[in-house]
């Protein structure tokens, strides 16, 4: 607390991100990072805009990310004015919030979901009411029904990895057609279907891409929105009056290079894919309950351990996952897929603790 602080700091409760453990070799599991590197292209394509003796630095980067949104565009099958590139996806969204869910009547999200999107409205002033997961933490789009300012959702949800077929995606834009809808895809390229193929149809709907998770690239902070032109020329009207340049060049260069190499992409999902469902499978074994997933991470509880007991014991292990102190969700963990290796690792030290 400080005199010198504005009022809304004084009323902040910003988001607190998973720990990054400065270890050697931590299993890290609760960031919902990927296990696998990116394609070399990437890296090769780093190297070639940085050049020997780094001079490229010297100037700012292209302020609209061209060449990177055009070919992200040709990927999706969508015109460039669909396309909007941002800091990562947190700061799309956060644009998304003051471009468009600012209203006069709250907006709705879940629950239990994306522990940012309450910092966001309380950033921005955004009124919202938050929509019960049924038993099952599965979205009932019904509750999202009655008049509002906007709906926002993850699609698969986090933190369960539930997804919602494309049907019921329609069935919440029909029902919302004048207020903006915003599908956070996060996870969508470990097992969900997208919504982008329904842009061209709905001018309220925004879906918003990251490269950090199916891509590999967390550490470049590179997101995407897709949508209307009339939502992306408001996000872009938010971006130019806060960083004109928020994509670096090597962030620009490696996502660019990241669109190119679809077979590394698909061959890192599918492995991770693969890994989540032996996974689910090995800790329904051990007595786990698991939510199903369609994304890079699991959410489990176990009958009968205390999941921050079963957090802290995997943690003097060095072995991360996630625990969230929240109503409904305290007794679970979410636990990010990593290579074979370490999945297998966290099963041996959840049968030494429980079996
Ligand atoms: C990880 C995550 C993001 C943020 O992604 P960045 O592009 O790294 O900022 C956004 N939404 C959800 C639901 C996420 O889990």
């Amino acid at each position: 607390m400080s005199r010198f602080w504005s009022d809304i700091v004084h009323r902040l409760t910003p988001y607190v991100p998973g720990e990054q453990p400065v270890l050697a070799h931590p299993v890290k599991l609760n960031t919902n990072e990927n296990p696998y590197p990116p394609s070399p292209r990437v890296v090769e394509a780093i190297r070639r805009e940085l050049g020997d003796d780094g001079a490229s630095l010297r100037k700012y980067p292209d302020p609209t990310a061209l060449a990177l949104c055009e070919a992200v565009a040709k990927h999706h099958g969508l015109r460039i004015e669909q396309v909007f590139a941002g800091n990562g996806s947190d700061e799309v969204l956060a644009h998304a919030f003051q471009a468009l869910l600012k209203r006069d009547r709250p907006i709705r999200f879940p629950d239990i979901t994306y522990s940012f999107y309450p910092v966001y409205a309380q950033l921005y002033g955004v009124e919202y009411e938050t929509m019960p997961l049924n038993a099952d933490f599965a979205i009932d789009v019904d509750d999202y029904r009655a008049p509002n300012g906007g709906v926002l959702l993850p699609n698969p949800n986090a933190p369960t990895g539930r997804a919602l077929p494309l049907a019921e995606i329609e069935v919440l834009l029909k029902a919302n057609p004048d207020v903006p809808v915003i599908i956070d895809e996060a996870y969508v390229d470990f097992g969900a279907q997208s919504a982008i193929s329904l842009i061209d149809t709905y001018p309220n709907l925004l879906v918003v891409h990251t490269t950090s998770k199916a891509r590999s690239l967390a550490g470049m902070r590179v997101g995407f929105a897709f949508g209307d032109p009339a939502l992306i020329e408001a996000l872009t009207r938010v971006k130019d009056s806060f960083n004109s340049y928020p994509l670096d060049r090597l962030a620009q260069a490696a996502a660019l290079a990241s669109y190119e190499d679809q077979a590394w992409f698909e061959e890192s999902c599918a492995k991770v894919a693969a890994s989540r469902d032996r996974l689910t499978a090995q800790l329904q074994a051990l007595g786990f309950d698991v939510v199903p997933s369609a994304a890079n991470f699991v959410f489990a509880k176990h009958p009968a351990h205390d999941a921050a007991t079963l957090a802290a014991a995997l943690k003097a292990k060095e072995i991360f996952v996630r625990h969230f102190r929240l109503p409904r969700i305290d007794q679970h963990l979410r636990i990010s897929i990593g290579t074979p290796a370490e999945c297998d690792t966290l099963v041996a030290a959840l049968t030494e603790l429980i079996g």
